[in-house]
């Protein structure tokens, strides 16, 4: 008697399969991915216009020889980004624009000696990825996530960025519960505060007993405020020296934050980490980190709990996926800075799907929730709390003109109009 065992079973499948169905797949499949099958684009033009909500915000489109027009978003070191994008059309007119990686990467070497380590560089370049891949999704069909990788989530917890957070204030608790209500299961809160009556020095950021008792008086205030459900994330915008970053950490421990951002600046790696080892409070860096190479060190020395790139900053879609896949084999997750319209903010969220060790992303427009509504023709693209990544080619939701336009930084141009 013969026996077959499972894996001589699977083998003769596999064999009989092959038989039958692969030379008719091959060949499917050769003629659907032959490189003279694909669009053939030409980049036409480049136009840059500046929104003016959360600073300055660059808005790049990208125009080809068919007509496909792609879009993307720069933000916080965007106000150099129009002059540099210019500086780049001549080298992108011609370009077949669904080689991502080539014009990312052409750029960036290109600009060693002129700054493309990080800063107004890399944000521009960020503006400009992130509507290549708009553009190579439009061309071929595909949402955005499909083409990093396919999504491992539909939908994208939100956090709401507030500033209720003063016990003083009589409206806070009223509002905190509003965004309680509308569905967010996170918020975070500023404590960094310039105008403090209890500091003692308008340029040294070292913090007195009496600022932290504030600190913590308004951690509490927000935590008492909002159901246990909602989790708490505080920012201190790096402003603070070692020691302050240490004490407010070890402070805050009882509130079970969901992270602790940026106690100190973001330069020297091992401060960061000095305080991370220091506390119980979960430690997030690296809004103001650029590209893999700014986020190597902080995950070498685990510095941090939790990494939060901007991907309209630190390099764009694809290597914010890079960053977030690097950070994943140190069981780092994470949580991205984002303070940009619905046009980058959906682009984030492809990133957000396709990356498995995602925590949760900032919205920054509670303040201007009609511009929010008004920016793109999909209407408000949060529900509930949670962002349903889109199934349409490229990012997925497209600018309303003239509802943007009403933002326009006064003084610049729009997409280069006389
Ligand atoms: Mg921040």
């Amino acid at each position: 008697m013969h026996r077959v065992d499972r894996r001589g079973f699977l083998g003769l499948a596999g064999a009989g399969a092959g038989l039958l169905a692969l030379p008719g797949l091959s060949m499917a499949l050769q003629q659907a991915t032959s490189p003279y099958r694909r669009p053939k684009l030409k980049i036409t033009d480049v136009k840059t216009a500046y929104v003016g909500a959360h600073g300055p915000q660059l808005h790049v489109r990208i125009y080809t020889d068919q007509g496909l027009i792609g879009q993307g978003e720069a933000t916080d070191a965007a106000v150099g980004g129009a002059a540099l994008i210019a500086g780049w059309r001549r080298f992108l007119i011609g370009q077949d624009p669904l080689n991502v990686e080539a014009i990312w990467e052409r750029i960036r070497t290109m600009g060693i000696f002129s700054g493309a380590q990080g800063g107004q560089f890399t944000t521009a370049l960020s503006g400009l990825e992130i509507a290549l891949w708009d553009l190579t999704g439009k061309a071929v069909g595909l949402p955005v996530y499909q083409l990093l990788g396919g999504k491992v989530r539909n939908r994208i917890r939100v956090y709401c960025d507030s500033a209720n957070h003063h016990p003083d204030d009589p409206k806070a608790k009223e509002k905190l519960k509003e965004i309680e209500e509308a569905g967010f299961t996170a918020l975070k809160i500023d404590i960094d505060e310039f105008g403090d009556p209890n500091r003692f020095d308008r340029v040294n950021w070292t913090a007195s007993n009496g600022e932290i008792d504030r600190m913590v008086k308004e951690v509490a205030f927000v935590r008492e405020s909002v159901g246990k459900r909602v989790d708490l994330a505080v920012d201190m915008h790096g402003r603070y020296d070692a020691t302050t970053g240490k004490r407010v950490a070890i402070e805050l421990e009882p509130f079970k934050l969901l992270f602790l951002e940026e106690p100190v600046p973001p330069e020297n790696v091992d401060a960061m980490r000095d305080i991370r080892q220091s506390t119980k409070t979960p430690i997030c860096c690296g809004e103001n980190l650029f590209m893999r190479h700014g986020f190597r060190e902080v995950l070498e020395k685990r510095a941090a709990d939790i990494i939060m790139p901007d991907l309209q900053k630190c390099g764009g879609l694809l290597e914010g996926r890079k960053i977030a896949d690097m950070a994943h084999t140190y069981y780092v997750p994470v949580a991205p800075h984002c303070v940009v319209s619905p046009i980058g903010y959906m682009a984030s969220c492809h990133v957000c799907a396709a990356v498995p060790n995602f925590l949760v992303l900032e919205w920054h427009w509670i303040t201007r929730l009609q511009a929010w509504k008004d920016f793109v023709n999909e209407g408000d693209i949060i529900e509930k709390g949670w962002v349903t990544v889109t199934d349409r080619p490229g990012i997925g939701v497209e600018m309303n003109d003239a509802a943007a336009r009403k933002l326009v930084l006064r003084g610049t141009k729009w997409f280069d109009e006389a």
